[in-house]
């Protein structure tokens, strides 16, 4: 594709917050998107052609790609946004069960995601795959012990896969969001998100139609010459 426009795009996690914005973003530059989520979202509105999956399975993940690409006749951009919060909780208060839930659905899925779409990018010459960490996962937030390794861990992932696919004409980055104000973001108790509040320079939180503004660039053939980012969507609250 020389512009979004002329891209086909899959939005993971299109039901809600960031993932819904994001496809409502790329429909309305003209591009052809499917939205997927578990089959259990509520989605709002009537969403045209979404498709059941859980990143978590990769049979799902498999079958919905194929539909993806048999409907629209090919795969140019994928945006992975499922994630999930889990616990707001110490690391003592947390438990194996829980932690691996997390890091099975924010990380595992993502590595899944990834499996399912880049061969078919890479034989196509052409492909954007994005997946959504966070600034908890640079950071370290205290009472999200496994949030914020599982969204470290996407870090080192999207470096792997973009070193791995970087001859291929297939990038591979990461958004890492401050803040954004989400059904996901409204779990973080309250002092939390006045103690997060506090740090953003820009004395806001986010939008998600301001991720998704980014979101649609780095997935953009304008895109081309940046793989392994991690792009940093927080107010001005810069980290490392
Ligand atoms: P959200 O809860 O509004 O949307 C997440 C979507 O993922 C939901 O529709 C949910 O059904 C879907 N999902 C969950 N588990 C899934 C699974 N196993 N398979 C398929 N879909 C699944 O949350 P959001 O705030 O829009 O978050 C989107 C991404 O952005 C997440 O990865 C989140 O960790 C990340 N993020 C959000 C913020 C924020 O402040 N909102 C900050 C940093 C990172």
């Amino acid at each position: 594709p020389g512009t979004i426009a002329e891209s086909r795009c899959l939005v993971i996690g299109a039901a809600s917050g960031i993932g819904l914005a994001t496809a409502e973003r790329l429909r309305a530059s003209g591009a052809a998107v499917i939205g997927a989520d578990l089959p259990s979202a509520r989605w709002p509105g009537e969403d045209p052609g979404s498709l059941p999956l859980d990143v978590t399975d990769p049979e799902s993940v498999r079958a919905a790609v194929a539909s993806a690409v048999q409907a629209m006749g090919g795969l140019d951009a994928v945006v992975n946004c499922a994630g999930i919060l889990g616990p707001v909780a110490s690391a003592l208060g947390t438990t194996v069960e829980e932690f691996e839930r997390i890091l099975t659905v924010n990380l595992t899925g993502a590595f899944i995601v990834s499996r399912a779409v880049l061969p078919a990018m890479a034989a196509a010459g052409y492909g954007r795959l994005l997946h959504l960490s966070s600034t908890a996962g640079k950071e370290g937030v205290i009472n999200m012990p496994a949030y914020s390794a599982s969204k470290a861990g996407i870090l080192g992932l999207v470096k792997s896969l973009a070193k791995e696919f970087a001859l291929t004409g297939v990038t591979v980055n990461a958004l890492a969001p401050g803040n954004v104000m989400t059904p996901l973001f409204q779990e973080v108790p309250a002092e939390q998100q006045a103690a997060q509040a506090a740090k953003i320079p820009m004395g806001r939180f986010g939008t998600p139609a301001e991720a998704a503004a980014l979101i649609e660039f780095i997935v953009s053939p304008a895109a081309s010459y940046t793989t392994g980012v991690v792009f940093d969507l927080s107010g001005g609250r810069a980290t490392y």
